[in-house]
């Protein structure tokens, strides 16, 4: 069941994220880094706030007036133009990205509202603890990194350990594979057609982490090797395929652009190679994809 009101953006009482606010911050900004400034100027924003108040106030720098405390404990920050803390009103205008701030939400966001409800409350575990300053952080919230593997692999973890309940550091302990320093985004493709339900103790082996990391880049050095440049081609974001087999083609191959029959044959042939990843590690015993010492790699 899908539950549209449990949002990754307010996930509970304890916590928030900001981490979109305002839209126009540079790519690698890290709040934490300001945490006590950024503690006071949102104690001012929330004192200063007038709701009957209808004048245009642009945002300035890469701080936003409007965002402050909406609870009275000073934990949840959020947007104090939203509809929600205005009887339904929308005074997002009052900011010059008024557009932007009603259409912004994260990749993450959006994976997180596509899980049914029981998968959305496993998942969120792995932020127990954390206040709205380290839930809003790329790097101490391991559940935003974790949703970049995509919705698949959400579901079918949170299928079979259904009856567990994981912080980030047990969740690391049984399932090493996601302490592997790859860009998420970047291999969700691979990883997801490669696990399925009866081939998910994968996850729990450190060496099965090694050996993907090490199929993911042999796999990117032969195609690039192989690969034409198209600088005609279709930006890769628009092409008609698989979102997460054109994140493979950007972010882990580096191509911009292709055209769509290229990027066709280019899907196949890394299919094909993640399907005899498959059929040999069907072979392995689970936990011990390398300790013989013979490489999945070899055999496919
Ligand atoms: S107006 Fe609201 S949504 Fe937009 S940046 Fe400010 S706090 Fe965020
Ligand atoms: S960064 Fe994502 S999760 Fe955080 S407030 Fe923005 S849309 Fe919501």
């Amino acid at each position: 069941m899908l539950n549209p009101s449990l949002t990754l953006c307010f996930p509970d009482r304890q916590k928030s994220c900001f981490a979109c606010c305002p839209p126009i911050r540079p790519a690698g900004y890290e709040h934490l880094q300001h945490k006590n400034i950024n503690k006071r100027i949102l104690r001012e924003n929330t004192a200063a706030f007038v709701s009957e108040e209808r004048t245009i106030v642009p945002i300035t720098g890469f701080s936003c007036w409007a965002l402050g405390y909406v609870d009275e404990n000073y934990r949840l920050v959020g947007c104090l133009l939203h509809p929600s803390q205005n009887d339904g009103l929308d005074l997002r205008y009052r900011v010059n990205y008024a557009t932007k701030c009603q259409r912004e939400s994260c990749r993450e966001a959006q994976t997180f509202s596509e899980l049914a409800l029981s998968v959305k409350r496993f998942w969120l575990h792995l932020a127990d603890g954390l206040d709205s300053f380290s839930y809003s952080s790329q790097t101490t919230n391991f559940l935003f990194r974790m949703i970049d593997w995509g919705t698949h692999l959400l579901n079918v973890i949170s299928v079979i350990r259904s009856n567990r309940i994981y912080t980030t550091k047990s969740f690391l302990t049984v399932f090493p594979f996601f302490s592997t320093s790859l860009s998420p985004r970047a291999h969700a493709y691979l990883l997801n057609r490669l696990i399925k339900a009866e081939n998910v103790h994968l996850l729990k082996s450190s060496l099965f982490r090694a050996e993907f990391e090490h199929l993911a880049a042999s796999l990117a050095g032969e195609i690039a090797q192989n690969q034409v440049l198209q600088p005609d081609g279709t930006p890769v974001h628009r092409l008609s395929l698989d979102r997460d087999f054109l994140d493979y083609l950007r972010l882990s191959l580096d191509v911009r652009r292709m055209n769509e029959q290229e990027a066709m044959i280019t899907k196949e042939e890394v299919d094909e190679r993640i399907e005899k990843w498959r059929r040999a590690l069907a072979n392995l015993p689970s936990n011990s994809c390398s300790q013989s010492g013979t490489r999945v790699s070899k055999e496919s």
